[in-house]
């Protein structure tokens, strides 16, 4: 959502400017935000996501566009399994969270225990920007430390020497940082359950198997990106990334034959 506001006096968009870089991340929807004064604009704000963050990875421009513009590239159907699968998780999460322990099938396989109070996101403030970000889950440490853990489904088994997805791994570097901006104290470790389908008796329900990665987080990874995503939409528009190839195909076919 962009938003734009008009400051009606000089009094007000003084106070705007002094006030906002903390209050931002309390508007968890609002993804942009520009204010102006006499015509003039006279503070720009932006809010990111995780998602956000690996949209700009991928290709900056598309990031860009979308950000700056509101131009949206346009995405086809998605399958609704995985936002089914993450509601029942969660739900059933949910049911260990207050008995201070962790749920059977995670037993053994991750330390600690589930945090009493997920919330539902977490934003901060860097440099007058948010960050926000919503856990799927959190695991308190005995030392107190928090570490970020995340569910994943996939069609396969992980194989030998799998090494975690590059956006994954900002995903859990963002969470720690969020976590740790937001008072919480942090160790260097988090959790990805992937969830695979099996094969078995099927008119007994379809089976899932459960694996689990631990991974290594580095808060300040997550905010050398965020900076870097911060100055492209700051900057001018930006060059498309390498890994799409749609526009370098688009200007091909625009070609005169
Ligand atoms: S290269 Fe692909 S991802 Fe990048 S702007 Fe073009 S269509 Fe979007």
């Amino acid at each position: 959502m962009l938003q734009e506001y008009f400051c009606p006096n000089r009094h007000d968009a003084e106070l705007l400017k002094k006030i906002l870089p903390d209050i931002f991340p309390l508007f968890t929807l609002i993804r942009s935000a520009r204010f102006y004064y006499n015509g003039k604009l006279i503070l720009r704000m932006f809010s990111l996501s995780p998602t956000a963050l690996n949209e700009f990875r991928d290709c900056p421009l598309c990031f860009w566009l979308h950000r700056r513009k509101g131009i949206a590239s346009p995405g086809g159907p998605l399958p609704t399994i995985t936002n089914g699968l993450d509601r029942v998780i969660k739900e059933y999460m949910n049911r260990y969270r207050p008995r201070g322990s962790i749920p059977p099938f995670l037993e053994g396989k991750v330390p600690g225990r589930l945090i009493e109070f997920l919330p539902a996101t977490l934003a901060c403030s860097i440099g007058g920007n948010t960050l926000s970000g919503r856990l799927d889950e959190c695991l308190v440490m005995d030392s107190g430390n928090h570490a970020p853990l995340d569910h994943k489904t996939r069609g396969f088994a992980l194989k030998d020497g799998h090494e975690v997805h590059p956006s994954y791994q900002l995903q859990m570097d963002c969470y720690a940082l969020l976590l740790q901006r937001r008072g919480h104290a942090i160790g260097d470790e988090a959790f990805i359950v992937y969830y695979y389908p099996d094969f078995g008796e099927l008119h007994q329900g379809i089976p899932f198997r459960v694996s689990v990665h631990r991974l290594r987080t580095n808060p300040r990874r997550a905010e050398q990106v965020f900076a870097d995503a911060v100055a492209c939409l700051q900057g001018e528009k930006p060059e498309p990334g390498a890994g799409c190839g749609l526009c370098a195909y688009v200007g091909e076919r625009l070609q005169p034959s």
